[in-house]
């Protein structure tokens, strides 16, 4: 099928982008990497009226800013950067570990973390590591100006979040794991897939165990399910066997994975078990 037909507005600036979106609103649709949108828009799952292209606009494709805190990485950062970038390896170990398990070369090459985040498909790998880690949106729009919603609270139901139609990400921040533990599981059909089970981890470790852990599973519900109830499990533990004890005890307690078209709810919780078990031994090690 073909795309129907749609008015193309290529952004000179941030400041047009905003305007575009502050006069179209939900008519319009960013263009980012085009990875999610051109085949919904070929498959007519969606038809907006304006197609807002933001890949010329400079001030959306800059470097990585890396400051005491946190990374920011601007809203066209493509997901191969992720890869190849030695501030992501450096600073932000677990998008590093994420990113070869996105799709494959030719669609890294031009999807953009910020578009995923946007699309946020609750068997993705990117929303589940903005979670895990507590990473932070930055949103902008023509009318309200900039604000800060963390990943936590973004994501509101499937295929849906805090994003407004006049508002743009124009970045996200990654606290810095450059002393943090992570860990990156994925179960997918084939490689390059989509994730059955898929599981993002941080933790600090010191004293005698670990602290401020970030578990959040992806596959399994309609968004990605920061792993509360196991993250306090693993936080009490002072060994990585009472840890992971412990966190399967409130894994069979707290979760129950939805089933999709290839896997039913008992597969995904068997296979979320051993992510599970895997992951808590590799953050102790
Ligand atoms: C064959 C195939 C396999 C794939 N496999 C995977 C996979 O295994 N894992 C995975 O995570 N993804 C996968 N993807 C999707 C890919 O990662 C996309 O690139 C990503 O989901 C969307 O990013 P994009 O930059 O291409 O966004 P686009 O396709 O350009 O945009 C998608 C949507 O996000 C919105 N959007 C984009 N950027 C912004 C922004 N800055 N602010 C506000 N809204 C914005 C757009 O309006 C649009 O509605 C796959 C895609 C294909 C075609």
């Amino acid at each position: 099928m073909k795309a129907a037909p749609f008015k193309y507005i290529r952004a000179e600036s941030l400041e047009h982008s905003l305007e575009i979106l502050a006069a179209y609103g939900d008519e319009a649709r960013v263009l980012a990497g085009g990875q999610s949108l051109l085949p919904s828009l070929s498959l007519r799952l969606s038809e907006p009226a304006v197609l807002l292209d933001i890949n010329r606009v400079a001030a959306l494709s800059c470097e990585p800013v890396v400051t005491d805190a946190h990374v920011r990485l601007p809203a066209l950062m493509r997901h191969a950067q992720l890869l190849a970038s030695p501030i992501i390896e450096a600073h932000l170990s677990l998008l590093h570990q994420a990113a070869p398990w996105i799709a494959h070369p030719g669609i890294r090459h031009r999807g953009t973390v910020c578009g995923s985040l946007a699309v946020g498909d609750p068997a993705s790998e990117l929303p589940a590591c903005a979670v895990a880690a507590g990473a932070v949106l930055i949103l902008q729009s023509h009318a309200r100006g900039t604000r800060a919603v963390p990943a936590r609270e973004f994501y509101l139901g499937l295929l849906h979040n805090a994003c407004a139609p006049d508002e743009l990400i124009v970045a996200v921040e990654f606290p810095r794991m450059d002393h943090l533990r992570t860990t990156f599981r994925e179960v997918a059909r084939r490689r390059g897939d989509y994730a059955m089970v898929g599981l993002a981890g941080v933790a600090r470790a010191g004293g005698r165990g670990l602290s401020q852990p970030g578990l959040t599973f992806f596959g399994i519900g309609d968004r990605p399910l920061q792993a509360s109830g196991i993250c306090a499990a693993i936080e009490a533990a002072d060994t990585a066997e009472q840890a992971v004890t412990l966190a399967l005890e409130a894994y069979e307690r707290d979760i129950s994975p939805s089933a999709d078209l290839w896997c039913s709810s008992q597969a995904k919780k068997h296979i979320g078990r051993y992510l599970l078990e895997e992951a808590v031994h590799e953050l102790f090690q």
